[in-house]
């Protein structure tokens, strides 16, 4: 290839402007200026940078010590020499691809938040150290403590029934116990249980009242907290939520703002519930260990009836899932409990 390109050349730190012409062949650059058969300077087209491409402007090119040259016939094109170049040219030169973009990049952005981000984020979890969710437990706590939960005032009997609960459940399904505490406490947010990254699972006197009469049932309430902790769900949680976090930043150009997003993610456990998936992977663990207990899934659905009825809430409602609003969500209540029925029944017919 072989191309003679008439313009003006604007020599480095000069207003002056000269005549001249470009001779490129294959990469090799020569400028000539006028009145002149000496090559001026020559060097690799790769060593210049190209100029914005605009209609109707010619397309300067910037040597390295910032001479330019501007071509006469402002539709002459430089052959491109990086790959990005080219691919720009080509976009800028094909509206379908322009709009193709438009819509993949929504597409990616869903693609990205709804499988490849919760994959990674969920992967990530095992890379982190013991000492983190640790922490998190213990702040999150630690905020609890100090903003919707007071002592227990349950007695030292009551407390300890449910401890033997707990103690037999671990030991007969050979949980390692010494990763799991179970706390005691009186709370605003009514009947309900939850479980801290760290293996911490908090159940309220109120639930502990209300199972009094079904000790099975909260047998199958601490079992569902237990599946959150085993399958590392709060802090997959947190990873998710952090990933999606930063990923706006990077698309919305506001990266500064994701080292917040990153620091502010401990109190986030405490506001966000738990995904949909995460909640039926407690409520399968929890069929599938009292089985193991030689219990019935049964009462996994008895004791969503309970605390549907505590909450006051309407089983056909549909309402705010998981046991409470605090640290919860969804399935459906009567979702779940379909769920916990079919897995009683199965294990009759077996
Ligand atoms: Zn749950």
């Amino acid at each position: 290839m072989s191309l003679q390109i008439e313009g003006v050349y604007l020599a480095p730190g000069s207003s002056q402007s000269q005549k001249g012409r470009v001779e490129l062949v294959q990469e090799e650059l020569s400028l000539y200026l006028e009145g002149s058969s000496a090559p001026h300077r020559c060097c690799d087209l790769d060593d210049c940078e190209q100029g914005e491409v605009l209609a109707g402007l010619a397309v300067e090119l910037r040597f390295a010590d910032g001479g330019l040259f501007t071509p006469d016939d402002v539709r002459f094109r430089w052959p491109q020499t990086s790959g990005g170049q080219r691919a720009l040219h080509w976009l800028e030169g094909h509206w379908s691809a322009v709009l193709a973009g438009v819509l993949v990049v929504p597409l990616f952005l869903w693609v990205m938040v709804t499988k490849a981000l919760p994959a990674a984020a969920d992967a990530s979890v095992s890379l982190l150290p013991d000492a983190v969710p640790r922490q998190l437990g213990e702040q999150t706590l630690y905020l609890l403590d100090k903003t919707l939960m007071d002592p227990s005032e349950l007695s030292e009997t009551q407390q300890e029934r449910v401890r033997g609960q707990w103690q037999h459940a671990l030991q007969q399904l050979s949980l390692d116990g010494s990763g799991y505490q179970l706390l005691f406490r009186s709370s605003k947010m009514g009947a309900n249980a939850f479980a801290l990254p760290d293996g911490t699972v908090v159940v309220t006197d109120e639930i502990v009242t209300l199972m009094e009469p079904a000790p099975n049932a909260l047998t199958a309430v601490l079992l569902h907290e237990i599946g959150h902790v085993e399958h590392q769900h709060g802090m997959k949680q947190l990873a998710r939520a952090t990933a999606n976090s930063m990923l706006f930043a990077m698309v919305l150009g506001d990266i500064e703002g994701a080292g917040e997003v990153v620091i502010g993610a401990g109190s986030s456990l405490i506001n966000s519930a738990f995904s949909r998936d995460m909640e039926s992977e407690a409520d399968h663990f929890a069929h599938q260990q009292l089985k193991q207990l030689g219990l019935s899934p049964g009462h996994f659905a008895a004791a969503m009836r309970l605390l549907a009825e505590a909450n006051h809430q309407s089983l056909d409602e549909g309402g705010s899932g998981h046991w409470t609003q605090y640290l919860s969500s969804h399935p459906e209540t009567l979702e779940r409990i379909h769920a916990a029925e079919d897995a009683a029944e199965k294990q009759d017919g077996q």
